[in-house]
C-alpha cells in the first residue's frame, strides 16, 4: 500500500517518494533541554518514533536524526532577549552546562520509559558551532547575509521563497508589528545567525568575534547538514516550529547550497491540558514522572497521544487518560485471552471469523499509509474486538490471525510495554508485564522448564498478582 503524507509545505497530501530508493533521512526538532521536557513535547518526539516505525515497517531503511538544543534558543523564540538556558540557569543558581547534562539525561529516560525506538544520532548544538559558522560565512559570501559588528543577519530580500512554507508574507510580518525592532537589521524580518554578547555565558571565539553564539535556526540548518546531507526526505517538528525556525532553516540551507533541502515537511499540532496551552500559573504543565506518580504507565500516555490524528488537536485531562490507559488495558486482557484460546483450542473458527481479522489488517494497514490515522487505525482492532467476543472464544486460527495483527499494530504503534526482567523485588508490576510473564510462564512449562516456571510463578506472587489456571487458560488478577 503506498505511503501518503500531509507536507506542510505544499498544503497537500502526497504520495512519499523518498530521495533514494529504499532509504529515507529524517530530523526532528528536539528538545531546548533547559527544563525536564514536558507531555507535550513528547507528542511532538511521540510523533517522530510513529513516523520511524512505519517507514521501517514498510521495509525503508531509515536514518533518524533529533537534536538537542543547548544555546541559542532565546526566550519567545525570538531574536532577542535571554537564552533558555542561561535564564534557567540563573534562576537555579547554577552553571548552564549543569542544567544540559540533567535534563538531557532525564529526556533520554523519558524517551526510554515511552517506548521511543532510539534515533540514530542526538546531536547537540554546541558541539557543531564550526560547522555553523562555515554556513554563514558562505551565506554572507553570497550575499544573503551581512555582518554589524560581531552580529550576523540573514538578509531575507535576498531569498524570494521565504514564507512559503508559513504563508507568512514579510510586508504582514513588519504591518502586524510581530517582530521587535532592531535598529542593526535592514529589514525587520531579517533573522539572527550569530550574535555577540560578553555577558553571555555559552559562548565561543570565531571569524565573527570572541564573545559569539549561534541563533537557533541555523542550529539545525548545521545538523541536519552533517548528518543527512545537503537534501533529505523529512523534516517533523510541533506547529509552532513553522515559523520562524523552520521557515528561516528552509531559507539558510537553500541560500546557502543552491539546492533544495527538504522535500516532506510534516508538523504536529500541539497537546492541550485542560482544553488549553498548558501554562505554569495553572499547574498544568506535567512531566511524565507526574502521570507515573499518579499510577499510570508513560505507555497509557502514548496510548493516548495516538488516539488523536497527529494533525489534529489532543486534550489531555486525568480522566482522558484514565479513558486511554482502560482502553489499552482492553486490547492487553484481549491479547492475553487470544493466546489462552491458542492453548485451548477449543474455541470457533469460521471463515467470518477468519475473515473479519484479515478485514481488520486491511483496514488497520490502510489507516496508517492514509497520513498515519492512527485513531483508525487503532478503532480497527476495537471493531475485530467486538465482532470477535460476540463470537464467543476463538478457535486457534482466528487466534492466530488476530494475535499476528495485535503483533503488527504493537510494532507500528507500540501498545504493550516489553516485560521487565523477572526481579520484582519492587513488588510493582504493570499489567503489560504481568501479561508477558503469564505467556513466558506458558511457554516455559510447555518447554517442561518447571524451574524458570517457578521462578516465575514466585515472582508474580512477591508482587501480589494471583493466577487461576483454568480451562480456559490462565485469569489473573491483583490480590
Ligand atoms: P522546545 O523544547 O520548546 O524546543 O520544543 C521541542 C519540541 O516540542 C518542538 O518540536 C515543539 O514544537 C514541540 N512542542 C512543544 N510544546 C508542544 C505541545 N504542547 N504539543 C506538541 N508539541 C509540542
Ligand atoms: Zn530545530
Amino acid at each position: 500500500m503506498e505511503l501518503r503524507f500531509y507536507n506542510s509545505y505544499s498544503r497537500q497530501i502526497e504520495a512519499f517518494q523518498p530521495i533514494e530508493p529504499g532509504k529515507v533521512r529524517m530530523y526532528h526538532c528536539g528538545p531546548t533541554v533547559y527544563q525536564r521536557p514536558h507531555i507535550g513535547n513528547y507528542r511532538a518526539f511521540l510523533f517522530a518514533d510513529l513516523l520511524r516505525r512505519v517507514l521501517e515497517g514498510y521495509g525503508y531503511e531509515v536514518t533518524q536524526v533529533m537534536n538537542l538544543t543547548d544555546v541559542g534558543h532565546l526566550l519567545n523564540d525570538a531574536d532577542e532577549g535571554e537564552d533558555k538556558l542561561e535564564a534557567q540557569a540563573r534562576k537555579d543558581k547554577v552553571d548552564p552546562w549543569q542544567i544540559v547534562e540533567t535534563v538531557s539525561r532525564a529526556f533520554f529516560q523519558d524517551l526510554d520509559a515511552l517506548g521511543v525506538i532510539p534515533a540514530h544520532h542526538y546531536p547537540c548544538a554546541s558541539d557543531h558551532i564550526s560547522e555553523m559558522v562555515a554556513i554563514i560565512e558562505v551565506l554572507i559570501e553570497k550575499g544573503h547575509a551581512y555582518r554589524v559588528g560581531d552580529n550576523v543577519y540573514f538578509d531575507v530580500s535576498t531569498f524570494s521563497r521565504y514564507g512559503q512554507l508559513s504563508g507568512n508574507k514579510v510586508e504582514d510580518l513588519v504591518a502586524g508589528l510581530r517582530l521587535e525592532i532592531n535598529e542593526e537589521k535592514r529589514h525587520p524580518a531579517d533573522f539572527a545567525l550569530w550574535k555577540s554578547d560578553p555577558a553571555h555565558i555559552m559562548k565561543w571565539d570565531t571569524v565573527f568575534g570572541e564573545h559569539g553564539f549561534p541563533g537557533w535556526h541555523i542550529e539545525c540548518s548545521a545538523m541536519a547538514e552533517k548528518y543527512l546531507g545537503k537534501h533529505f526526505d523529512i523534516h517533523t517538528g510541533g506547529e509552532d516550529n513553522v515559523f520562524p525556525h523552520h521557515e528561516c532553516e528552509i531559507a539558510q540551507s537553500e541560500a546557502a547550497n543552491e539546492q533544495a533541502f527538504v522535500n516532506l515537511w510534516m508538523h504536529t499540532r500541539f497537546l492541550q491540558v485542560d482544553g488549553g496551552k498548558m501554562s505554569k500559573s495553572l499547574g498544568n504543565v506535567y512531566s511524565l514522572d507526574d502521570l507515573v506518580a499518579r499510577g499510570f504507565s508513560p505507555w497509557d500516555y502514548r496510548f493516548l497521544v495516538l488516539r488523536g490524528h497527529y494533525r489534529t488537536q489532543v486534550n489531555f485531562t486525568w480522566e482522558i487518560l484514565r479513558g486511554a490507559k482502560e482502553s489499552r488495558a482492553k486490547l492487553i486482557d484481549w491479547r492475553s485471552r487470544l493466546r489462552a484460546a491458542m492453548r485451548s483450542g477449543g474455541g470457533v473458527d469460521t471463515p467470518a471469523t477468519i475473515d473479519a481479522v484479515t478485514a481488520a489488517h486491511e483496514v488497520f494497514d490502510a489507516a496508517i499509509a492514509d497520513d498515519l490515522n492512527t485513531p483508525e487505525a487503532i478503532a480497527a482492532l476495537f471493531t475485530l474486538r467486538n465482532k470477535l467476543v460476540q463470537v464467543g472464544e476463538a478457535g486457534s486460527r482466528t487466534a492466530d490471525a488476530a494475535i499476528a495483527l495485535l503483533d503488527h499494530a504493537d510494532s507500528i504503534l507500540g501498545l504493550f510495554e516489553p516485560a521487565a526482567e523477572v526481579n520484582v523485588d519492587s513488588g510493582a508490576l504493570s499489567d503489560d508485564q504481568v501479561e508477558a510473564l503469564i505467556a513466558e510462564r506458558a511457554e516455559v512449562r510447555a518447554a517442561k522448564n518447571w524451574a524458570r516456571a517457578d521462578e516465575i510463578r514466585d515472582a508474580l506472587q512477591t508482587a501480589g498478582i494471583v493466577l487461576e489456571d483454568t480451562a480456559s487458560g490462565v485469569h489473573w488478577h491483583r490480590g
